[in-house]
């Protein structure tokens, strides 16, 4: 289904019938999320057996409590999906989990490989979600510096997609130009039409070294294209 002003046409979507919908909240490559409340909606409107939520940015949320539908994943026709890939930053361990009725829990256990997580990515993904510290940490700076980077795309000009994730999309019609600008100073970002949103760019939130070299950066591509049109 497309996206409706960037964000999950849940209306739309609830009218079809279908084995499984799956929602992306909040939503990659937009960044944009859908309240717990909506969810809840779609999930009593819709018209698919089952309803699969990916939760993978669902801790840079400005309230992951009014954000998650984890509560409704006991109810049967609901699967959450996690991963330790984004706020833990173990994405080279491989690990996520799924949070599904038990009925759920029993087919996928028939057609899962035997062994999926190694022993040393458990203990790793286990020492990680027992440090609340780390996690808090990682979660302030992604959203004060996701705030940082939404400010410095719009004072160059160009229009930023409101992100709950740890990344900002932006717009811009000379989405090669702009990928090859920031590349010339050593930022690398992803260009929309490898993600299936022509036109668009997406920029993970940096580190706060990265942020100024950002800030340089974007003003040169913001010069280069005034002196181009
Ligand atoms: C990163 C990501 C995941 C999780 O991927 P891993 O294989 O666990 O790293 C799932 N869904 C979305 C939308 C993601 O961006």
């Amino acid at each position: 289904m497309p996206l409706k002003n960037w964000v999950h046409d849940l209306d739309a979507m609830s009218q079809v019938e279908a084995d499984v919908a799956y929602i992306v909240n909040p939503h990659n490559p937009t960044g944009t999320a859908h309240s717990r409340a909506a969810i809840e909606r779609f999930v009593e409107l819709s018209r698919a057996a089952l309803v699969v939520v990916d939760e993978a940015y669902i801790d840079f949320t400005d309230d992951p409590e009014q954000t998650t539908v984890m509560p409704l994943a006991r109810e049967g026709d609901v699967v959450v999906l996690r991963t330790l890939s984004k706020v833990y930053a173990l994405a080279g361990l491989r690990v996520g989990y799924m949070v599904a009725s038990r009925e759920v829990v029993a087919t996928l256990r028939k057609i899962r490989p035997p062994f999926s997580v190694g022993a040393l990515a458990q203990a790793g993904a286990l020492a990680a979600v027992k440090d609340n510290t780390h996690k808090q940490r990682v979660r302030d700076h992604v959203l004060r510096l996701r705030g940082e980077v939404t400010r410095i795309v719009q004072q160059v000009g160009y229009v930023a997609v409101p992100s709950q994730a740890n990344f900002v999309l932006v717009e811009t019609p000379d989405e090669l130009a702009f990928v090859a600008r920031l590349a010339s100073h050593g930022i690398q970002v992803r260009p929309g039409s490898a993600l299936g949103l022509p036109g668009t760019v997406r920029i993970s939130v940096p580190s706060d070294s990265g942020l100024a070299l950002l800030r340089r950066a974007l003003a040169r591509v913001a010069i280069a294209r005034e002196v181009w049109t």
